[in-house]
């Protein structure tokens, strides 16, 4: 069975195509190379197109005979959808519009959505579940919410059978240290304090000290890639019933601070990250921590590897592989 995964070559993609070709499932990655990468694609065929393009969308679909589709493909950066909202509006609002469109169109009705929980705000409870209202603070969240509206509309009209999931932090990276997370631009919490152990030049800014938090500092749901992956198996295996169009948080209901974050990098590489005091950081809220019942309920999904020591320890693999391998590349230029 092929299931057209777009954004199969990003991060979270990358790893739900593992999963899926675990599950003896063939993930056919469709991906526009903006931000996702030609070598993690390595489970199945790779397609290089963009979601706006609608023919080769049909023609990929119809070609692989595909059954479902687990969504990634968007542009996810916070900061820049507040500065740049035309771009996250297109690439994620209208860019979904028209796989929606060739789902009908060819007759597939079956799709995972990759949410977030930006599509909450400003958290008015300690834990947020699926019911707090949806007051997103930026335009990635709004965009994302948009297109959870769209689904569910698209299931009354034509039965579009869809599951949105709302992920808090991914992180982490594939214990066989296959895959893992490489942005061209990183702003991501782990791996720049990675980067601020290995890089003398480099320094982790903790944003915000002052949070009434206990340490001072914001408090975040990190969730292991892996076991988001996991998720997406569960959730597109979910999508064969009838009993679908619902928004699942992922999560693993325990939070933990900057600070802890960065003490546990620095038990794992035996160095202590360079760090410097910072202001918080524009639309950052003190916490933000799942309320995760109805993955487990409904989905049957516990995290399994999503400890902050796991976490850790596999982004470092990651990390420290990629050190050798940019190191085994220049030796050979
Ligand atoms: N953070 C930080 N310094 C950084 C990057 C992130 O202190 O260089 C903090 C950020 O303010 C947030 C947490 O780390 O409280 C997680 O941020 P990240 O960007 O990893 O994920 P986000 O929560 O934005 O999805």
């Amino acid at each position: 069975m092929s299931i057209l995964v777009t954004g199969g070559a990003g991060y979270v993609g990358s790893h739900t195509c593992k999963a899926l070709a675990a599950a003896g499932l063939e993930p056919v990655t469709y991906d526009n190379l903006s931000t996702g990468h030609r070598w993690a694609v390595r489970w199945g065929p790779l397609v290089v197109g963009d979601l706006a393009d609608r023919a080769l969308l049909r023609k990929t679909i119809r070609e692989h005979n595909v059954e479902a589709v687990v969504h990634f493909a968007a542009s996810s950066l916070v900061g820049e959808s507040v500065k740049d909202p035309a771009k996250y509006f297109r690439n994620n609002l209208v860019n979904t519009l028209s796989l929606l469109e060739t789902m009908v169109e060819t007759d597939v009705n079956r799709l995972v959505f990759s949410s977030t929980c930006a599509v909450y705000g400003a958290p008015l409870t300690e834990t947020l579940d699926e019911s707090h209202p949806r007051s997103p603070v930026n335009p990635y969240g709004e965009s994302k919410l948009a297109i959870e509206s769209a689904c569910r509309w698209f299931g009354e009209a034509y039965g579009l059978r869809w599951l949105a999931l709302r992920y808090f932090n991914a992180a982490g990276a594939d214990p066989d240290g296959q895959i893992g997370e490489a942005h061209a631009c990183e702003t991501h919490l782990i791996p720049l304090t990675l980067e601020a152990v290995i890089n003398p030049a480099s320094k982790i800014s903790i944003f915000g000290t002052d949070y009434p938090t206990p340490d001072g500092t914001a408090i975040r749901d990190y969730i292991h890639v892996a076991d988001l992956a996991d998720a997406h198996l569960l959730a597109m295996e979910k999508t064969a019933e009838a009993d679908t169009g619902l928004s699942v948080n992922l999560g693993t209901g325990q939070g933990h601070s900057v600070r802890e974050v960065i003490s546990m990098v620095e038990s794992v590489t035996g160095r202590p990250p360079r760090q410097v005091d910072a202001p918080r950081r524009p639309g950052d809220p003190a916490k933000l921590v799942a309320a995760a019942e109805r993955a487990r309920t409904y989905l049957g999904w516990t995290p399994q590897r999503s400890e902050l020591r796991a976490i850790a320890e596999t982004a470092w693999n990651w990390r420290q592989k990629q050190a050798h391998d940019a190191h085994r590349d220049a030796v050979a230029v």
